[in-house]
């Protein structure tokens, strides 16, 4: 019941646990099925967001750069190459220009063979082959086409727009504008709300591989324009990421999901990374406390379900409690001795056991006994219980002859009982009980048993023990015989004296016969003034010394009021192969041969 218990908490706790780590499992990746797509969707967003600022930028200096033309006098003094005049042109529009976007910090125009013509945003620094030192340049030069890209320079790194001019299809010179890289980070930023660090690669550092504020070196790409807690963030992201993946970094308690989005040059090559940061804290939260809530409902509910079993199990408790108490006053309202025994003890005894064996309880019976049959009284012939029957326990061997009636003498302070004993075997899960009831026949087994005149065995119980006796006799070849006893000429007693004389004599030859046998010898009354003595383990020889002893002991006896009697005894001893009809037979006439020599004598 117990172990029952047990297991069934433990399989429902399991059971618990599995449906919620399932449900939870399911859930969580619902949550990074959804977040994954969620990045999935603010790269595309990002990538769009960044192909129109570019694109826009693209387009819009272009405009700007062919503006130039309809200024008059540009093209002459760009084909002339003529600083000042070229200065003085384009100052107030550049000027424009940068309140069109702050961001706009260079704008210089180059000759075709390489040199700088003019750094309208620091007029004094020209004349330098700044192509030599820069990839984009170069290749406007060479194939005459707009150019562009993220590129350093002398100024720092700027996504740089190059646009070349030409005069009756001849190719006079470019213009090159260039927008700093926040400019890009803030549209995207303004557009996605999301914050993008900008990492250029080596191979367009070029002019600006000289400024200090790239060594930072961070793999293939470099930091552009960070402020210092950004380093920190990129210095998260690229441990053990050098290929720059996508990755989740843990920054000021928050965490960040930072999805690189590759550029590439117009001439197809790698340019840089947007690193976008993907603040993703509210889902790590959601994630944490999805998981403690799991637990937490998994505790209550394991908490609920045990409850819930404890209580069905209280409720079948009491009913098991009830049923106990209710079997308990059936057993203790029988005046039956009832114990229950397992293999070797006493589990259980009834109040009729305590009662008869005046013992407060069980365990006070214990310390005195191992066992009820420590108790049991009897000789072989009687057919009594032993604790030991044919190499049997007394309750097996009931249980081997259960068709059979089953006795036990006890004798408690002296007085004797009688009793039946039933043993019924209960078996349940491996255990072994015998409930074992002792029916108290005392009165009546005196009265099936007894004479009711002599007190001596009746002939109905005697024929039961003879049976019994020649039975012992035959299976271990041990002697047996029996005497028949007649009183002699008790018709004159009773035609002298009366019957009630007749009677108190027979009472008084009964108790006289009764002193006179051993414990083993069964006295019984055989007919009106006849008995039959049967004489276990005794030979002939033996059996006629008894009958002479008896004889001799009858004759000399002083009887109330008749004072003399004498009687005959007819002497047989058991054959085995006869029957107990036929052992009667022979001592009966054995006395009638007594009686007929001449009374009070024996006869073998
Ligand atoms: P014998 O020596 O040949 O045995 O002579 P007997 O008189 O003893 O033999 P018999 O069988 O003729 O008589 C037996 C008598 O015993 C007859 C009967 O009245 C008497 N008797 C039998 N049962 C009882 C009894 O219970 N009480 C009394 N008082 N007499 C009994
Ligand atoms: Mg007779
Ligand atoms: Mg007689």
């Amino acid at each position: 019941m117990q172990r029952f218990k047990w297991q069934f908490q433990l399989l429902m706790a399991v059971l618990i646990i599995f449906a919620s780590a399932v449900f939870t499992g399911f859930y969580i990746y619902e949550i990074n099925q959804h977040r994954d797509e969620r990045t999935q969707n603010s790269a595309n967003y990002i990538n769009t967001v960044y192909n129109s600022v570019i694109n826009n930028m693209q387009h819009t200096y272009k405009y700007r750069a062919y503006g130039n033309l309809l200024i008059s006098g540009f093209n002459e003094a760009l084909i002339a190459q003529d600083r000042e005049k070229l200065y003085s042109l384009i100052e107030n529009r550049y000027k424009t220009m940068q309140e069109e976007n702050r961001y706009l910090k260079i704008m210089q125009f180059h000759a075709p063979d390489g040199t700088s013509i003019l750094r309208v945003h620091e007029k004094e620094k020209y004349g330098d082959n700044i192509a030599s030192k820069r990839p984009l340049l170069r290749r406007v030069h060479a194939i005459k086409e707009i150019q562009s890209g993220f590129e350093g320079g002398i100024a720092g790194v700027a996504y740089r727009v190059v646009v070349p001019y030409f005069k009756d299809n001849r190719y006079i010179g470019a213009v090159e504008f260039g927008v700093d890289v926040h400019y890009i980070s803030e549209e995207i930023e303004k557009i996605s709300g999301l914050k993008s660090l900008f990492l250029l690669h080596e191979s367009r550092i070029a002019a600006a591989s000289s400024r200090s504020e790239y060594n930072i070196h961070k793999g293939a790409y470099y930091p552009i324009q960070f402020e210092s807690d950004q380093y920190e963030i990129l210095k998260l992201y690229t441990k053990n990421n050098l290929n720059y993946e996508k990755k989740v970094i843990n920054y000021h308690d928050h965490h960040y999901e930072i999805l690189p989005i590759r550029l590439k040059g117009d001439d197809g090559k790698e340019m840089g990374i947007f690193l976008c940061m993907n603040d993703i804290t509210a889902g790590y939260d959601d994630l944490t406390r999805t998981i403690v809530g799991s637990v937490l409902i998994t505790c209550l509910l394991i908490i609920f379900f045990l409850g819930i079993n404890e209580s069905i199990a209280r409720i079948f408790m009491k009913r098991v409690r009830f049923q106990e108490e209710y079997i308990e006053t059936i057993l203790n309202s029988q005046s039956n001795i009832i114990i229950v025994t397992d293999d070797r003890n006493i589990v259980y005894v009834n109040n009729a056991f305590l009662e008869y064996f005046h013992y407060r309880t069980l365990e006070d019976f214990s310390k005195d006994h191992d066992c009820i049959c420590d108790l049991f009284q009897s000789t072989e012939s009687d057919g009594y219980l032993l604790p030991i029957i044919d190499g049997m326990r007394w309750t097996e061997y009931i249980m081997a002859h259960s068709a059979r009636e089953h006795k036990v003498k006890m004798t408690v302070d002296g007085k004797a009982s009688t009793f039946i004993v039933t043993v019924k075997r209960i078996e349940y899960d491996k255990e072994l009980r015998y409930v074992v009831v002792f029916s108290d026949i005392t009165e009546l087994n005196e009265l099936a048993t007894m004479d009711r005149l002599t007190q001596v065995t009746n002939r109905f119980e005697f024929d039961k023990i003879l049976e019994h006796s020649l039975s012992v006799s035959r299976r271990y070849k041990r002697p047996l015989s029996v005497l028949l006893l007649d009183i002699d000429h008790f018709k004159q007693i009773n035609d002298r004296f009366g019957h009630l004389v007749g009677d108190a004599v027979l009472k008084g030859l009964s108790e006289l016969l009764r002193k006179q046998i051993r414990e083993s010898d069964v006295v019984a009354r055989w007919g009106g003034e006849e008995f039959m003595i049967l004489l276990p383990d005794t030979p002939l020889p033996s059996a006629i010394k008894m009958a002479e002893a008896l004889r001799q002991r009858i004759e000399v006896n002083s009887f109330e009021t008749i004072k003399s009697l004498t009687c005959s005894i007819g002497v047989a001893e058991f054959n085995p192969v006869e029957e107990a009809d036929d052992l009667f037979n022979r001592a009966d006439e054995k006395l009638y041969a007594a009686k007929k020599a001449g009374r009070n004598r024996i006869v073998a």
